[in-house]
């Protein structure tokens, strides 16, 4: 919304311009596997799967 710059107080403008919003990460997805947030098109660091399938052979 197209508002008069100086009637948008500073701690306004910078709360929204913040990372309050941004609460995910670019390019963060949650496992399918275990609900962890990992990278997306990588392996899982928690479960150690991709694509369903175990990458990283996991300790029982
Ligand atoms: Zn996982």
């Amino acid at each position: 919304m197209a508002v008069p710059k100086r009637k948008v107080s500073k701690a306004r403008r910078d709360k929204r311009r913040s990372s309050v919003w941004k609460l995910d990460l670019p390019g963060m997805t949650k496992c399918p596997k275990c609900g962890e947030y990992t990278l997306s098109h990588r392996v899982c660091k928690a479960c150690g799967t991709y694509n369903g399938k175990e990458i990283i052979a996991q300790d029982a």
